[in-house]
């Protein structure tokens, strides 16, 4: 029987070395951290490992985190990058009622909102002169939405700011406009592109299976249609992010079944940019009122997703982000630790994790971002959406802070 690791134990893993921790760990468990330390590769585990390492508990949960941590340090280095973005929710009016949502309303309710185009315009903007490379646009799915509405927000987006990069429509956004408008998807994607979508987010995902997803979300896109979905964005060169929802009804093989087929959708495309756990958060959502999920998840399945995503992803998708909006200061530095190594955006207005109860706030100022990274002696820096450029950002004084970390470089 394995024993059960403290929370002060898990608060405390990064100053655990590999050379202590390996001596306690159970045989597989061992051989499996080993192999992907040795070949950076998270390919060479097979299911059966990989469910082994996604019910690591006391010693070798502890392993995982210090083994993911050595391989986020081989394969992403020691910079924390995040992007200036701004978050557009344009409206909060949707029909598809997903039990884990509390950010959408019916349209009768007393605080629904529409952005007009022009309202959108002026948002851009103003994220734009405050230092924005991204916009982040997403919104409820109103029922008799304008054919081409999509489209629409896209060249008021380009019209305010041409340069801004969009950043925009989930994939159950996209299902929903080749409803609307009665294209194919290939033929729809291609047509947002030319109109300045960028990239897409790998949101709707959650967990893509569709038992599960029928407890979530009886009316969401299925797991074949999300696939479909991005595997045809990235051919018509439109790049995503892939994100999985953990913490309310799903179990560890779930977790293990997705990044494995994020895998193989990337072997065969190479178009997702990062990987994005997003732990569910659960005071406001009908989900757990009605019975359905547990409480969101533990420290130890926060730490045990970021550390997993880093080895079973391992040379196939390197940047795992941090989604601090569901996390709290010291969670999302420790999740740093146990494999992440982007801070993901700004945000500007982050409304959805907001009203389901989440409390790290609405917006993170580049500062605090730079001062968080900086803190756990990793060097910040700022990145554009697709992570093709990065501008380190360390101030002059911390130089010696510099120099400390050349050891982690070697
Ligand atoms: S998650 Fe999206 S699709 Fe589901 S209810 Fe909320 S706004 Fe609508």
């Amino acid at each position: 029987m394995l024993r059960e690791v403290t929370q002060s134990e898990l608060e405390s893993f990064p100053s655990l070395e590999w050379s202590d921790i390996s001596r306690c760990l159970t045989r597989g468990v061992q051989s499996s951290l080993e192999k992907v330390l040795e070949t950076q590769d998270g390919a060479v585990l097979s299911l059966e490992q990989s469910y082994e390492l996604a019910n690591a508990a006391g010693d070798d949960l502890l392993g995982l985190l210090v083994a993911a941590n050595m391989v986020r340090a081989e394969l992403a280095g020691n910079i924390v990058t995040y992007v200036v973005n701004r978050n557009i929710n344009f409206t909060n009016i949707c029909f598809v009622g997903c039990k884990f949502c509390a950010f959408s309303r019916g349209p009768r309710e007393a605080d629904t909102y529409f952005l007009t185009l022009d309202e959108i315009g002026k948002r851009t903007k103003e994220a734009w002169e405050l230092g924005a490379t991204e916009v982040c646009i997403q919104g409820g799915l109103p029922r008799n939405l304008s054919k081409f509405h999509y489209r629409d927000i896209l060249r008021a987006v380009k019209n305010a700011v041409p340069q801004m990069h969009i950043h925009a429509f989930s994939p159950m956004e996209i299902v929903y406009g080749v409803e609307l408008t009665g294209m194919p998807l290939a033929d729809y994607l291609s047509m947002l592109r030319d109109n300045g979508l960028g990239t897409l987010p790998g949101t709707a995902a959650e967990i893509l299976d569709d038992e599960i997803r029928h407890i979530l979300s009886a009316n969401k896109l299925s797991t074949a249609q999300w696939i479909e979905v991005i595997r045809t964005a990235h051919r018509c060169g439109i790049r995503t992010t892939s994100t999985l929802m953990y913490g309310h009804t799903e179990t560890p093989a779930h977790w293990v079944r997705q990044m494995r087929l994020l895998r193989d959708i990337q072997s065969e495309t190479g178009g997702f940019t990062e990987f994005v756990p997003l732990g569910f958060v659960h005071q406001n959502t009908i989900l757990f009122h009605q019975g359905l999920s547990r409480t969101g998840p533990t420290l130890a399945e926060h730490l045990k997703v970021h550390a997993l995503a880093r080895l079973l992803l391992a040379s196939s998708i390197n940047n795992i982000q941090v989604s601090w909006v569901k996390l709290n200061r010291q969670l999302s530095q420790l999740c740093l630790h146990a494999g992440a190594n982007d801070y993901g955006g700004t945000l500007m207005e982050e409304n959805i994790s907001r009203e389901a109860g989440a409390t790290a706030g609405q917006y993170t100022s580049p500062e605090d971002f730079q001062s968080l990274i900086l803190e756990i002696g990793r060097i910040p820096a700022e990145r554009n959406t697709t992570y093709s450029k990065i501008h380190i950002k360390m101030p002059l004084d911390d130089l010696i802070a510099e120099q400390a970390l050349e050891a982690e470089f070697a």
